[in-house]
């Protein structure tokens, strides 16, 4: 069975802060409207790496993409081949480093900031380049995308909460409040998304630790969120996947049949 996904990939986010400062989405968990698992980020735990963990279902150290610098298209299928392929429409608002990984690498903004192209992956494309890209326009960047070209697979991935993690630290107020905004910022977006009966993820590649960075184990670093919502999530299930599983869970719910990608089952009805 074929639905349509939006994936919301918070740049940063751990999993203590999506329980205690995102009272929307923990709403929707208590109302059984949506179910929050804790996932174990794959290593190191950075942006780039993790992205392509998320998008491919592959561990960076057999990706290849073990750093932010690695500056390359990606060598594996991602959601975005696989969906393509199957002849559904792709789109993402997102940071530029997804760009470099699935469509135009390296990244020129006067370019690739905006990208219309049915032969490429991401179909359609609204990047951005500043980590300071309000999170608010981020997600009005998705909303004319969603709007304006319908797409089966939707990426929306804003960066707020990372940089606020990078300038004051994981802990700070800072960042957590941070976290409150974006929490605050979903509330408007998700009611009319499964109202028109999307399946939405909300996760995050790595969190933050004390020390403003991350990249190693601690897990502060490597806990993070998944809240899932829509009719074709099983909220009883009591397994949480691993990063590696959400690319395949993704197809699965896109229905690309033969995807190969790790899933977990019994999430999925
Ligand atoms: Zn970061």
């Amino acid at each position: 069975m074929a639905d349509t996904l939006i994936l919301v990939l918070i740049d940063g986010l751990g999993l203590q802060s999506a329980c205690e400062a995102m009272g929307y989405m923990n709403a929707l968990c208590e109302a059984r409207l949506a179910r929050l698992h804790p996932v174990r980020s794959e290593l190191p735990s950075l942006s780039r790496p993790l992205y392509e963990c998320i998008l491919t279902g592959v561990r960076p150290v057999h990706s290849g993409i073990v750093d932010n610098a690695v500056v390359r298209l990606s060598t594996q299928q991602s959601v975005f081949h696989l969906a393509a392929n199957a002849g559904l429409r792709t789109a993402a608002a997102a940071y530029y480093f997804i760009s470099e990984l699935y469509n135009e690498s390296p990244y020129n903004a006067v370019r690739h900031r905006f990208q219309d192209d049915a032969g490429k992956p991401i179909q359609h494309g609204c990047f951005y380049d500043n980590d300071s890209y309000p999170d608010d326009h981020l997600l009005l960047d998705a909303e004319y995308l969603r709007r304006r070209h319908d797409p089966h697979f939707l990426l929306i991935h804003p960066m707020n909460v990372d940089d606020a993690g990078h300038r004051e630290g994981g802990h700070s107020p800072c960042y957590r409040n941070t976290v409150r905004r974006l929490d605050s910022l979903l509330s408007l977006y998700m009611p009319a998304w499964l109202e028109q009966g999307y399946q939405v993820m909300v996760t995050s590649d790595h969190g933050v630790n004390g020390d403003c960075t991350h990249g190693g184990t601690l897990p502060l670093e490597r806990d993070v969120p998944l809240f899932v919502a829509g009719d074709r999530f099983n909220l009883d299930c009591m397994e949480s996947p691993d990063q590696t599983m959400l690319c395949g869970l993704a197809c699965d719910i896109l229905g690309v049949e033969g995807h190969g990608k790790p899933t977990l089952p019994g999430f999925l009805r």
